[in-house]
C-alpha cells in the first residue's frame, strides 16, 4: 500500500451515478462517465494490504486484490493491468456486473465499509484498453488439436480464449444470432454496454477462435459430429430453465417470463426491433420475485416508459447491516441494497404501492385477474410471515396491465439433442454430470458454467470457464497443463 493510513484517512467512495432523470431517457451505463478515474487511486490505497486477504478466498477467480490495488495507489496501471489479467479474462464484464463477494469478505469491511474493490477492477480493466494494455496473445505454436465449445456465454468464452492462447485451434457454437449468452440477451445495456463484449470477442478472432453463431449443437451440428471432427468438446450451454407461477389466471394474455421479456429490449438496443413487442410503456407492471433479474426488469421497464412499476419480493426487507449471528464475516450477506434501478425507481416515484423503493416485501401473489378479453389487470397479493404463511388482513390488489415473472430458474434449458445424442448424465435437478475434472461420462467432452454449476454468476462462470479449459489441455496433452483452475466443480461460495 502506498499510504499505510489510507484506510485511516479516506472515506469508502464510489463510482458516481448519473441522476435518475436523465439515465432513464437513455440504455447507456448509469455511471458518470470518467467519475472513476479521479477518486480511484485514493480509494485503492484504502487497502490495508492485511496479509490474510479474505477478499482473495471470497473471489472465485482469486483476483491477486491487495496486489493491483497497490499498483494503482501507485498509478503502475500496466503492472496493475498484468496482474489482473493473470486471474479474469473479462475483468470489465465483472468489474461491471459482480456481486463483489470480495467486498464482503475484505478484512476492512470487519468494522468499516470494504475497499471499493469491483471499482478499482473495472477502472484497471478500462484503462488497460484504453492504453493498449491487452492485445492479443495469439499462441507461438499450433497444438494440433480441435476443441469445440458449445455456448458463448462467459464460461465457454473464457474457456475458448484460455484453450485458443494455449495453441489449441478452438471453434465456439452459438444457437443465437450474436455471441455473448446472457451478457448479450439478458444482461440489460445500462448494466454493461455491449461494446465492451465486442471488443473482448475482436481480441479473441485476433487469437485465433472461431465463432459460429446462428448454429444449434445438437441439430445443426451433431453430436456425433462433434466427437468425430473436434478431440475434445466443451459445453456450456447455461442454465435458463425458468420457474413458473402456478396460481389462478396465470394464462391470462400479459403475463411473462422474465427472459421472455428482457431479450427483446436488448434487441431493440441493437437496432433489431424498434420498439419491443412487449414493451411496458403506459403500462402498470408487477415483477414478481425480489432477485437481480427482476431489478434487470424494473429498469428496463422504467425506461420503456411505464405507468408504475412494483417489484414483489417474498421475503421480508432485510436490514441495512450485516447481522453476525446470523452471517458473520466474511460471507456474503443478505442486506437491504439499492440497485441502480431500485435508485431510480425511488427517485421517479414509479412504484406508489412500494414498501420502499420500488418493492413490496414479504408478499406472495394469490392470483391474477383479467378484462374481457382475456387481457390480465390486476394481480392479487398476500402479506406472508418468514415461514411464507398468509397473514390474515393483508390482501390487497395492484393494477397490472404487464405482469413479469423473475422466479429464478432450475436448471438447464431447451436441450436440442446434446443430452442424448451424447449420451450425457444429469444430475437429480438437470445439471449436467461431472466429475473432479470437469469430464462428462463421454470420453473427451467436458462441462462447464452454469450448465453444470445451476444458475450462478458471471465471475464464478469464468472461473468455470477457466478451469475447464486447464483439464481440457491436461487432457489433449497427456496429463500437463500451464493453465491455472482457479475452482474446482463442487466448490461454492463461502456460507455459514
Ligand atoms: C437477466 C439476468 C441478469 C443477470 N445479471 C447478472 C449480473 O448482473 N451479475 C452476475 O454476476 N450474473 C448475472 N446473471 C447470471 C449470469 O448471467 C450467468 O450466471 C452467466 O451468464 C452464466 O454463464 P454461462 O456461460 O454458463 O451461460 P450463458 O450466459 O447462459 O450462455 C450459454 C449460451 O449457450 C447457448 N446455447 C445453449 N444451448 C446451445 C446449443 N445447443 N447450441 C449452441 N449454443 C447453445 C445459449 O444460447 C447461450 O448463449 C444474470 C442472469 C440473468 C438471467
Ligand atoms: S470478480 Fe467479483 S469477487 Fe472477484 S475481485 Fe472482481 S468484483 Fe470481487
Amino acid at each position: 500500500m502506498a499510504d499505510p493510513k489510507g484506510f485511516l484517512t479516506t472515506s469508502r467512495e464510489e463510482w458516481p451515478r448519473r441522476p435518475a432523470e436523465e439515465r432513464i431517457r437513455d440504455w447507456d451505463e448509469v455511471y458518470v462517465p470518467g467519475g472513476l478515474l479521479p477518486i480511484v487511486g485514493a480509494q485503492a490505497d484504502r487497502c490495508m494490504d492485511c496479509g490474510i486477504p479474505f477478499c482473495h478466498e471470497a473471489c472465485p477467480l482469486g483476483n491477486l486484490i491487495p496486489d493491483w490495488n497497490d499498483l494503482v495507489a501507485r498509478s503502475d496501471w500496466r503492472a496493475a493491468s498484468e496482474r489482473l489479467h493473470a486471474t479474469n479474462n473479462f475483468p470489465e464484464f465483472t468489474g461491471r456486473l459482480c456481486p463483489a463477494p470480495c467486498e464482503a469478505g475484505c478484512v476492512l469491511a470487519i468494522n468499516q465499509p470494504a475497499v471499493t474493490i469491483k471499482n478499482v477492477e473495472c477502472a484497471i480493466a478500462d484503462r488497460a484498453w484504453e492504453e493498449g494494455f491487452t492485445p492479443p496473445q495469439p499462441p507461438d505454436r499450433l497444438s494440433g488439436k480441435t476443441v469445440a465449445v458449445i455456448g458463448s456465454g462467459p464460461a465457454g468464452l473464457a474457456a475458448a480464449q484460455q484453450l485458443s492462447r494455449a495453441g489449441h485451434t478452438v471453434v465456439v457454437f452459438e444457437r443465437d444470432d450474436r455471441i455473448g449468452g446472457l451478457l448479450r440477451y439478458g444482461i440489460p445495456a445500462f448494466k454493461m454496454e455491449k461494446r465492451h463484449l465486442e471488443r473482448r470477442i475482436g481480441q479473441m478472432r485476433a487469437e485465433g477462435t472461431k465463432f459460429r453463431t446462428s448454429t444449434v449443437a445438437g441439430r445443426d451440428v451433431g453430436a456425433a459430429e462433434l466427437r468425430g471432427r473436434y478431440d475434445a468438446v466443451v459445453i456450456a450451454t447455461g442454465a435458463t430453465a425458468w420457474r413458473e407461477l402456478d396460481v389462478p389466471g396465470r394464462k391470462l394474455a400479459g403475463i411473462h417470463q422474465a427472459m421472455e421479456y428482457l431479450p427483446l429490449a436488448n434487441r431493440v438496443c441493437e437496432g433489431d426491433l424498434e420498439h419491443s413487442p412487449l414493451s411496458a410503456e403506459g403500462k402498470h407492471v408487477v415483477i414478481v420475485g425480489g432477485g437481480d433479474t427482476g431489478a434487470d426488469c424494473l429498469g428496463t421497464a422504467v425506461r420503456e416508459r411505464a405507468a408504475s412499476v412494483t417489484q414483489l419480493d417474498i421475503y421480508a426487507q432485510p436490514g441495512a447491516d450485516r447481522d453476525e449471528d446470523v452471517e458473520p464475516w466474511p460471507v456474503y450477506p443478505r442486506l437491504y441494497r439499492l440497485s441502480a434501478a431500485h435508485e431510480e425507481a425511488r427517485d421517479l416515484g414509479s412504484a406508489p404501492a412500494a414498501d420502499a423503493d420500488a418493492r413490496l416485501f414479504a408478499a406472495s401473489t394469490l392470483r391474477f385477474t383479467g378484462d374481457d378479453d382475456g387481457h390480465v389487470r390486476s394481480l392479487h397479493l398476500v402479506g406472508v410471515d418468514a415461514g411464507r404463511r398468509p397473514l390474515p388482513g393483508t390482501e390487497r390488489s395492484l393494477p397490472a396491465d404487464l405482469v413479469l415473472l423473475a422466479l429464478g430458474f432450475s436448471g438447464p434449458g431447451r436441450d436440442d439433442g446434446l443430452v442424448a445424442g451424447l449420451g450425457l448424465e444429469l444430475e437429480p435437478r438437470g445439471t449436467i454430470a461431472r466429475d473432479r475434472e470437469f469430464a462428462t461420462g463421454a470420453p473427451g467432452v467436458f462441462a462447464a458454467g452454469d450448465a453444470a454449476r445451476g444458475q450462478s454468476l458471471v465471475v464464478w462462470a469464468i472461473a468455470e470457464g477457466r478451469a475447464v479449459a486447464a483439464a481440457v489441455d491436461r487432457h489433449l496433452s497427456g496429463g500437463h497443463t500451464r493453465l491455472p483452475a482457479p475452482v474446482g466443480p463442487y466448490d461454492r461460495p463461502m456460507r455459514v
